[in-house]
């Protein structure tokens, strides 16, 4: 039997497994880094739907949340058993991969949990935070997002956002503009001195969803330097809810993404949450979404090894499955963070 073809390296730009045994599922599976969502604008765990819905048009609980969770990561990357290296700079992704420790980029899907204070954005900045998608699904103190897009007032960045981009510009923190409206991702792209994450999203022209992106977003992002982190979940890689997407699906979602922005905007945003019986019923009560599917063949980080034969087998070249399936996210980490000689904080 010829010897198996090491995978190259692999980060996903949009990830919520945050148990022990996801991270020794990632590793096992071949995942280099990863940025974890820890927390998002909504209490996706939330016991009830009410209190779901109070924190999703609410700010109440955020700063809490979050809080514990960065604290509860951090104490996960203590026990080496983990094997998990919380990457504050630059060098702590190479030590990552040196020492076959997972990368864990600490980051969270919306960013009401520093309020209205870019002070707690500094304290969440040394605590390990190195990533803040600035929306979910809904408006919040730093700008509009994807369910304002159709609004007359096309509002983008509130001032206090304009403050917390250019704060993360200079702290070394990556801005992911994922759910964010068109019109605030044109001011991101506009004032931001540094590469801009997509984390999660595809081809709107494929998928008409509020999270994908339209070709001529798609390069603008090319345009920063940005990339964009394809997503795995059937209604977004479709464009429907009723069906679950299947990998020719998704290929066709890279090659178009790839096809507009060019290579180096492509890479990889999975965006997996499924898979803990504790949590899964509430999530999935609280969001509505009782069908939700992901890729056939791409369910968890176990099967992520699938996503390379499937990239041979649809024509893509050895250098672009590489740029494809890390080589662009590790770019753009490179540009972004503090360099390994700054202070780690
Ligand atoms: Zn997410």
């Amino acid at each position: 039997m010829p010897a198996k073809k090491p995978l190259p390296a692999i980060y996903f730009a949009h990830d919520h497994m945050d148990r022990p045994e996801d991270f020794a599922r990632d590793l096992n599976a071949g995942v280099t880094g990863k940025i974890l969502h820890l927390v998002v604008d909504g209490w996706l765990a939330a016991p009830t739907r009410d209190l779901f819905e109070a924190s999703y048009y609410g700010y109440e609980g955020h700063l809490e949340r979050g809080l514990i969770a960065v604290s509860q990561a951090l104490s996960h990357a203590d026990n080496p058993d983990n094997r998990l290296q919380i990457v504050r700079n630059v060098d702590d992704l190479a030590s990552a991969e040196t020492n076959g420790k997972l990368a864990l980029i600490l980051g969270t899907e919306g960013g009401k949990l520093i309020k209205e204070d870019i002070a707690l954005l500094d304290v969440f900045f040394r605590l390990g935070l190195r990533h803040i998608e600035l929306n979910w699904a809904m408006r919040n103190q730093i700008g509009s997002s994807q369910a304002n897009e159709d609004e007359p007032d096309q509002s983008g960045l509130t001032p206090f956002g304009r403050t917390v981009v250019q704060r993360m510009n200079e702290l070394g923190m990556i801005v992911d503009v994922s759910h964010s409206s068109p019109a605030a991702i044109k001011e991101v792209l506009g004032l931001t001195t540094k590469p801009v994450l997509n984390s999660h999203g595809g081809s709107r022209e494929l998928a008409n969803k509020g999270s994908n992106q339209w070709d001529d977003q798609i390069r603008d992002m090319a345009d920063n330097g940005g990339v964009i982190g394809v997503h795995f979940c059937s209604r977004l890689v479709l464009g429907v809810n009723d069906r679950q997407s299947e990998i020719p699906d998704l290929m066709r979602q890279i090659r178009h993404v790839m096809n507009v922005g060019g290579l180096d905007v492509v890479g990889l945003g999975p965006d997996f949450i499924l898979g803990d019986d504790g949590r899964d019923p509430n999530y999935k009560r609280n969001t509505n979404q009782p069908q939700i599917s992901w890729t056939v063949g791409l369910e968890s980080s176990a099967e992520i090894a699938n996503i390379v034969p499937a990239l041979e087998k649809d024509g893509f070249s050895t250098t672009e499955i590489e740029m494809i399936l890390g080589g662009n996210l590790s770019r753009l980490f490179n540009d972004v963070l503090p360099s390994g000689s700054s202070r780690s904080m």
